[in-house]
């Protein structure tokens, strides 16, 4: 008799968006195989477990990927109670497919538990709808693949197609993303918010329109960032506008 699988949703970073239901897996888990991007409070849930971290941040080859499904099987040969943890929720860009494939190929059983992902976490924290009445009424989660490659899909057409995108793992090459949507004919003006470290103390957001992205990309942080654009962020350019006018105004009266 094998144990069961949780594939568990850890949430964006700040422990108390965790689910409760991935709460009480936690706290019943035997051993948990987490992500780099989970938070150490949320690991700390699984009080008796064993903890394992199988952190790859991308470009990890499949090898590795094959070694997480192997030891997750093994785990659930020897544990009642496996967790799986992943950042946000474990559906959506976490290779989730993969390992339940794997674990159903052995006959392992496996539930999921969904978490606060990244895009609403920082819509949450930007105080910006993902859609809205009459502006946005689709989104479109993608993760953009930088430069001419357009092998695996067409990550360009999808955000250009929805009102609003919402961009994982996209960061590091929002520059080049930024071209990419304007040549493929988005407006430069079209605003943009990069939210870093969404939910966490160390929050930031950058708001700006993809011809100032295209030239001048802010400076990040190395922690994660998603990237929001579409009309409904106008708002949020409004509001940086209008905050440096104000300190301009105030820094001109101290003078
Ligand atoms: N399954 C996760 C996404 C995994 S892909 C989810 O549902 O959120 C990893 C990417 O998610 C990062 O490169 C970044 O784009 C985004 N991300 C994860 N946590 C984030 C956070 N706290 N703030 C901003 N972006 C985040």
């Amino acid at each position: 008799m094998s144990g069961v699988v949780y594939l568990v949703g850890a949430g964006p970073g700040a422990p108390d968006l965790l689910t409760l239901r991935a709460a009480r897996v936690l706290a019943r888990a035997d051993i948990v195989f987490h992500d780099a991007l989970v938070h150490p409070g949320v690991v700390a849930l699984a009080e008796r477990a064993r903890i394992v971290a199988v952190g790859k941040r991308c470009g990890a080859h499949s090898t590795a990927q094959r070694f997480i499904h192997k030891r997750l099987v093994d785990a659930a040969r020897k544990h009642a109670v496996v967790v799986r943890l992943k950042g946000g929720d474990p559906l959506l860009f976490g290779r989730a497919q993969e390992e339940l494939d794997a674990l159903r190929a052995a006959g392992i059983a496996c539930e999921i538990v969904p978490g606060v992902s990244a895009a609403f976490a920082a819509s949450a924290a930007l105080g910006v709808s993902l859609t809205e009445r009459g502006v946005a009424r689709s989104v479109c989660f993608a993760t953009p693949r930088a430069g001419a490659d357009r092998a695996a899909s067409d990550w360009a057409a999808s955000a250009l197609a929805a009102d609003t995108a919402a961009l994982y793992m996209a960061s590091e090459h929002a520059a080049q993303i930024a071209r990419t949507l304007i040549i493929r004919g988005k407006s430069p003006e079209t605003p943009i918010v990069i939210v870093e470290n969404a939910s966490l103390a160390t929050q930031r957001e950058h708001a700006l329109t993809l011809r100032e992205l295209s030239k001048s990309p802010p400076a990040l942080s190395s922690g994660p960032a998603i990237l929001l654009l579409g009309e409904t962020y106008r708002r949020a350019l409004d509001a940086r506008i209008e905050s440096a006018l104000a300190s301009r105004i105030s820094n001109a009266s101290a003078s």
